[in-house]
């Protein structure tokens, strides 16, 4: 099962997770609403800002905490906090993290008329070629195909995506998302870390982390 949250579901994840139990489902990927699609109308009302995140990841972790379910936190949440491994892995585990988006690289998606994408999350902006004009080995062998990802260099960061000391891996998250709510691929502001970060600054400069609370 697959649920996207939003304004409408954010508080509802326990209720939730007591009905995919009682109707025998056994995996869970939960990701976000972006504003993209039907959900980006009303200026995209529906979906959650970046300040609504600490609040779903702690209900994500509580959930996960006490459900049977293999739950998973999809690419269109995180990164980075101190609880990115509790949130990445597949419960109960805790030894996953964000290795970057992968769209065009180990994922490529096929839409309903035929549009290669990098991922089935992405808009049309990101459409390569059309399966119905080539083959899905030219569309993926073609130089400078899903450049976004492939050609990606640590510089062309921009925002606080380029001042992390983890941009060489997460690369500014997930690009659909990113692209979606900034219209860039360049940095990504729904991020947990720089929640995290904030929230550090705010209270003493001496609790700023940047690794993994895994206890
Ligand atoms: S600041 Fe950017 S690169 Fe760093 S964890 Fe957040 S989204 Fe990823």
């Amino acid at each position: 099962m697959n649920t996207q949250i939003n304004r409408q579901n954010q508080s509802d994840l326990a209720s939730l997770n007591q009905v995919l139990c009682d109707t025998g489902f056994d995996d869970w990927q939960i990701q976000l609403t972006m504003p993209q699609g039907m959900a980006a109308f009303d200026n995209g009302a529906l979906c959650l800002s970046p300040d609504d995140l600490p609040l779903v990841a702690k209900q994500i972790l509580a959930v996960k905490s006490r459900s049977p379910l293999f739950i998973q936190t999809a690419d269109h949440f995180g990164y980075m906090d101190r609880n990115e491994p509790r949130l990445r892995s597949g419960t109960p585990g805790k030894d996953q993290f964000f290795t970057g988006c992968q769209a065009g690289m180990q994922v490529v998606g096929i839409t309903s008329n035929g549009a290669i994408r990098g991922c089935l999350s992405q808009s049309n902006h990101f459409n390569e070629r059309n399966i119905r004009d080539d083959t899905l080995e030219t569309i993926w062998q073609r130089k400078g195909a899903f450049s976004y990802n492939r050609q990606f260099h640590p510089s062309q960061l921009t925002g606080a995506c380029a001042t992390c000391p983890f941009k060489n891996i997460c690369r500014a998250g997930c690009k659909s998302l990113s692209h979606a709510t900034n219209r860039t691929v360049t940095e990504n502001h729904y991020c947990l870390r720089q929640k995290d970060q904030a929230q550090a600054c705010t209270v003493t400069p001496l609790k700023r982390s940047i690794s993994f609370d895994v206890a």
